[in-house]
């Protein structure tokens, strides 16, 4: 029998690129002819013609799967969508703006397959037509998670790659609310092969990305996999008390013996604000995980589905868990 690939397509608003995308995937598909495809389109929540475009194709090609949301949940949710709707041997996830290049696809299954490995990712080895504040900023990022969190995370990993069913199958159990896929997929082990490639610029269309966005993005992924923020601020608590005690041993030491009394209140005043803003830096800090909590213990579904072809009969629920 034939090896199933699977390819989750995010889409939000991708009008524009699908028609290149679709033929794209077609060409690659005929190159790899000894294998089955499932094109598994999530459209998450477009208010353009996606789902038109994808329902086209679905009637005339038997490949084309979609799932349907109903509203924009995020690149996150969708990709998870994408997990738990696959059914092929192989999954692989990759951007609607063939940023993601479908030509890498034949490779990475080789390395699966002859040089065992349990997933092949890919990595861009340059930010060309990138502005430069983000190439900056996203540096910066992966060297403070890699630093402070567990998952292994590489500069320039995108979230595109290829993975063996057992990979997707620890992907859909780790159902938590708040997503950063590439903390998932560092945190989840596995043999993974790093493929290098040159950046490519979006075919067509406008990121969904403002720069605030990642920023948020970015913080989320700290968040979610790392407890160090939390523990900065208990050290900076303890530096500051023993700080305080120093403070206290100075004014006696220096009234007693050298009858000199600390002068000053305006720098007092200074001290008083200083200490005011890093306690209350401290307990934003502590509110971010706890906010996280909040939404986690709320157990709410990820994704919420409105439209979809995949056959249902395995998967009665509709919104997961
Ligand atoms: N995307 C999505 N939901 C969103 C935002 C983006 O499904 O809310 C999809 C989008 O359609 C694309 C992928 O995520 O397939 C990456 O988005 P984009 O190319 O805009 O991001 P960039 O490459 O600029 O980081
Ligand atoms: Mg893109």
């Amino acid at each position: 029998m034939k090896e199933k690939l699977s390819l989750i397509i995010p889409c939000y608003n991708e009008e524009e690129v699908l028609p290149l995308l679709y033929k794209e995937l077609c060409s690659v598909a005929e190159k790899m002819a000894d294998s089955e495809f499932e094109f598994l389109f999530v459209d998450d929540g477009s208010k353009d013609k996606t789902l038109g475009i994808i329902k086209e194709y679905s009637l005339t090609d038997e490949r084309v799967k979609y799932v349907s949301f109903s509203r924009n949940f995020g690149k996150e949710a969708a990709m998870y969508a994408g997990f738990c709707e696959a059914d092929g041997d192989y999954v692989a996830v990759m951007d609607a703006d063939l940023q993601d290049p479908p030509s890498l696809l034949p490779e990475m299954l080789r390395i699966i397959k002859e040089d065992g490995y349990d997933s092949v990712a890919t990595r861009r080895v340059t930010r060309e037509g990138e502005p430069k504040i983000r190439s900056l900023f996203a540096r910066m990022f992966y060297k403070i998670i890699n630093r402070i969190s567990d998952a292994d995370i590489v500069d320039g990993a995108r979230d595109f790659r290829l993975m063996k069913k057992d990979m997707v199958e620890a992907i859909v159990n780790m159902c938590e609310y708040n997503r950063f896929s590439k903390g998932i997929f560092g945190w989840i082990g596995f043999k993974t092969y790093w493929l290098p490639f040159q950046n490519v610029e979006r075919a067509a269309g406008e990121t969904k990305w403002s720069f605030w966005k990642l920023f948020k993005y970015s913080l989320e992924g700290i968040i979610n996999f790392s407890q160090t923020p939390l523990n900065i601020a208990s050290w900076i608590g303890i530096f500051f008390t023993v700080m305080s005690f120093v403070g206290v041993a100075v004014v006696f030491i220096r009234r007693l013996f050298f009858d000199d009394p600390v002068q000053g209140w305006a720098s007092l005043v200074c001290f008083i604000c200083f200490i005011g803003g890093i306690q209350l830096f401290c307990m934003g800090v502590i509110g971010q995980y706890l906010a996280k909590t909040y939404m986690e213990v709320k157990k709410r579904p990820i994704y919420v589905v409105r439209e979809t072809n995949k056959r249902k009969e395995e998967k009665p629920n509709e919104t997961n868990q």
